[in-house]
């Protein structure tokens, strides 16, 4: 039985058979993972009682793809005694997708695996991009915990973290309230004064004219655009482009007018390419300098394959 963990923290940085101290492990980080990692240890609880002993349990963890990620990207710049006593640093999250989806791509694409440049961008209710080297996460867009980067469904991704105490003292609200908001009420739902964090409603809202949703859909696309950039630059170049999930298979419009904001890189969009439907796709021209790919994800099938090659192994 495979396991999706969300939170392995600096304890696992790979796929783990599961015994009693991996269960104590994934126990240690609830603090960093309070929704998530609860809820997984009773999931593997109950998977034990109900397969018995002999049924091997694994834990596939959504930071270990990004555990490649070099200190310069990983670090917070605060002060170093806090990375060395609670381990605050960037963990990043989607791993299973961001490591299916890029090694989908090079193989769809064509790429040399050994000399390949990807950014994958894992567009969904919560949604992160990363920027692969040779296979190898080199940085991406989550943090400690799923809330840092991309605007997404209701989480606000970067900002300023002086708005915490601002916000704290004209409200006064406690942080952990305002931390609430920042995960459940901000992002697409905020933006859209509470409109929704869906955004199949915001395209339709938008096309009926509705400027909250608008707002919404616009700050989302110059989020994604602006990570772009910043991945391009990190990587110094880039050769392949992926959307991925339920809005970067889905959503033409967020491919368009953030594909039609990288002219700068040479890249042209193949309008009618974009708007098709259907599995793995080019929609870059033929002559664009980068290729930019629509890659559907698949993290059940990526932590089945982990699962069977780790239990594989063991026999
Ligand atoms: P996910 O978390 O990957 O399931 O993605 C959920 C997001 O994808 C929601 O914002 C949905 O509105 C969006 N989505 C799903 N299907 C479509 C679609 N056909 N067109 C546009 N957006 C979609």
């Amino acid at each position: 039985v495979g396991h999706r963990i969300v939170q392995g923290g600096s304890l696992f940085n790979k796929s783990t058979l599961i015994d009693q101290s991996v269960i104590d492990g994934i126990e240690s980080l609830c603090d960093l993972a309070p929704l998530h990692n609860p809820a997984h240890i009773e999931g593997i609880k109950a998977s034990i009682a109900l397969f018995g002993p002999n049924v091997p349990q694994v834990a596939v963890f959504d930071n270990a793809f990004h555990s490649t990620m070099p200190p310069e990207a990983y670090m917070f710049a605060l002060p170093y005694e806090y990375y060395e006593k609670y381990k605050i640093r960037k963990y990043g999250f989607h791993g299973t997708s961001h490591r299916f989806v890029s090694k989908e791509t090079i193989k769809f694409l064509g790429l040399d695996p050994e000399n390949s440049k990807v950014i994958v961008a894992h567009l969904g209710n919560g949604s992160s991009i990363s920027a692969v080297v040779n296979g190898k996460c080199v940085d991406t867009s989550m943090g400690l915990t799923p809330l840092e980067g991309l605007v997404m469904g209701t989480r606000s991704g970067d900002l300023d973290p002086a708005v915490l105490e601002y916000i704290c003292n004209k409200e006064n609200i406690s942080v952990s309230e305002m931390v609430r908001i920042l995960n459940k009420e901000s992002g697409l739902l905020g933006l859209s004064k509470g409109l929704s964090s869906d955004f199949r409603d915001l395209n339709e809202a938008m096309n009926n004219g509705n400027p909250d949703a608008k707002r919404a859909i616009d700050c989302l696309c110059y989020r994604i655009i602006k990570y772009i950039g910043s991945y391009v630059a990190a990587m110094n170049g880039v050769d392949a482009i992926a959307f991925t999930g339920g809005i970067g298979e889905n959503a033409a419009l967020v491919r368009k007018t953030v594909v039609d904001n990288l002219s700068y890189l040479g890249i042209t969009l193949d309008e009618e390419a974009n708007n098709e439907r259907g599995e793995d796709r080019i929609i870059s021209t033929p002559d664009s300098k980068v290729t930019v790919a629509v890659i559907p994800t698949n993290e059940e099938l990526a932590i089945c394959q982990e699962t069977a090659a780790l239990v594989k192994n063991q026999k």
